[in-house]
């Protein structure tokens, strides 16, 4: 027999998980190359993996050659957690995109990765169970992909993080094997592990598949859209609303550069005169829904220049329409955009505006701000003119004078986005040595040949001195 590798060892692969799996052609490898953030990687090869089966094999294969293997769900990562560094595998779960239980009793889900999120909310919205976690890709980006970056979204004020929700993990260890955590581990008293695999990042294991809490759907949803003069106003109504008691589901906010740029794009009619909006939503039982709604407009219309309201689908999915059209208005102002997502506890987000204010001014960059006001977590787009290598080097260099602003307000350089490629280098300015060190030892733990997704999460290593 020739040895493993001096033939096409693809095609060894190819004939182990069937046709129609393995792609090579450049115009593949560029597009499973990228994510969101347009940092680029050159993989050797890109799997769509169809079955459990096929990523056992794939990592097997992988281990084998002694190349990498990078999990991928829809690429819509903002932090180049899924752009394959050095050579390897891409193995894409968009194909395992099976909801194959639900169970209204129980209220979970069982799922593979690659399910987008807006299709598993749309499914178990037919037993009238809801998913909470709503990233704003939710149409794009899949639970594999949501879990292992603990994506946040719009509804995390009132109903938590991806991690809130993940019961359940199987995945494929680096020796190929299927390993489960949480409930799929059965009746067996063993230490739960799902929390080290949630926002892993890719690094630890690939997902196959997750098994899901659900919540009862809520009775009722209000939507309000309120304008104000200025940025502060707003900020302060934020507060007033937390101050009250009341628990909104959503309190999006959104600066005047970013409310511009969306009704723009998408065609909306909105008060040029307002410095800010405010899209709050409430949900619960009809009745809780409307009382709280109340007291929001009261509490809102001290300060708001103008406010709307929206109780039926099609007046709220206009307003969330312009929220979930920000992100690609954004794109046609400028050639090149640093979009980040610092989070600072809430009462300091004037502090932090502020401070992007400062930024902005003395660089003389645009920076739209708009995101989840009642988390703290906010999106920081710095545009600039890619062509332009002096100005490219000035935006790296105010995002990250943001950073340091965010981080001295008590905050984080990651809201939700994750550290990927993008921040790994910069993961030092706010978590101990000792920290990662131990975070290095729980990657050799799980993945003693670094074979998943490398040169991401953790800070390159230190070089040691013989
Ligand atoms: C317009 C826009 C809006 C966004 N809004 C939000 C938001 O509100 N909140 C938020 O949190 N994020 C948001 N994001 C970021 C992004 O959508 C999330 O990080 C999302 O969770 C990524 O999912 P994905 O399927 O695209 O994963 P990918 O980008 O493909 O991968 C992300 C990471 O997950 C790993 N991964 C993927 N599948 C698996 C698997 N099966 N097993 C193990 N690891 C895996 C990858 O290796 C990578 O490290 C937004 C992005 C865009 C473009």
């Amino acid at each position: 027999m020739s040895p493993f590798w001096t033939k096409d060892p693809f095609q060894a692969l190819e004939k182990s998980i069937g046709k129609g799996k393995v792609f090579r052609k450049p115009e593949d490898l560029a597009i499973y190359g990228m994510d969101a953030t347009k940092l680029c990687g050159e993989p050797v090869a890109v799997v769509l993996a169809e079955t459990t089966a096929d990523v056992q094999e794939t990592v097997r294969f992988a281990v084998k050659l002694g190349i990498s293997v990078t999990a991928r769900g829809a690429g819509s990562g903002l932090s180049g957690g899924s752009v394959p560094l050095d050579g390897g595998i891409v193995i894409s779960c968009e194909r395992m995109n099976n909801v194959e239980i639900i169970d209204p009793k129980k209220m979970t889900a069982i799922v593979q990765p690659g399910v987008v999120t807006s299709e598993l909310q749309a499914k178990v919205a037919k037993f009238r169970l809801f998913y909470p976690p709503d990233p704003s890709s939710h149409t794009i980006s899949t639970i594999g992909g949501n879990v292992a970056e603990n994506a946040g979204g719009l509804r995390c004020f009132k109903y938590g993080v991806t991690s809130h929700y993940v019961r359940g993990i199987e995945y494929v260890d680096s020796d190929g094997e299927l390993k489960t955590t949480g409930l799929f581990t059965g009746e067996a008293f063993e230490p739960d592990m799902t929390p080290l695999l949630v926002g892993s990042e890719g690094t630890l294991g690939i997902f196959t598949r997750i098994e899901l809490q659900l919540l009862l759907m809520p009775a009722a949803t209000a939507t309000i859209a309120a304008y104000f003069a200025t940025r502060e106003e707003a900020l302060h109504s934020v507060e007033a609303i937390i101050a009250a008691g009341i628990v909104p589901s959503i309190m999006e906010f959104i600066d005047r550069q970013a409310l511009k740029a969306s009704a723009s794009h998408s065609n909306y009619q909105y008060n040029e005169n307002a410095g800010a909006l405010l899209l709050i939503e409430t949900d619960g039982s009809e009745e809780q829904c409307e009382i709280d709604a109340r007291k929001i407009l009261t509490l809102v219309r001290k300060t708001a220049i103008e406010v709307q309201t929206g109780t039926v689908a099609n007046e709220r999915e206009k307003l969330w329409k312009l929220r979930r059209g920000i992100s690609p208005s954004l794109i046609k102002l400028a050639t090149g955009r640093i979009h980040e997502d610092v989070a600072v506890p809430r009462s300091k987000i004037a502090a932090l505006a502020s401070e992007i204010d400062r930024a902005s001014e003395e660089s003389g960059l645009s920076i739209p701000v708009y995101g989840h006001a009642g988390d703290g977590n906010l999106h920081v787009v710095v545009l600039f003119r890619a062509e332009d290598s002096k100005e490219s080097a000035l935006a790296v260099k105010v995002s990250h004078q943001i950073f340091k602003a965010a981080l001295n307000l008590g905050g984080t350089i990651t809201g939700e986005h994750g550290i990927g490629l993008a921040k790994r280098n910069l993961l030092s300015w706010q978590i101990s040595e000792q920290t990662i060190g131990l975070s290095r030892k729980i990657k050799q733990i799980f993945d003693p040949q670094g074979v998943f997704n490398p040169g991401k999460l953790l800070p390159e290593p230190p070089i040691v001195e013989k």
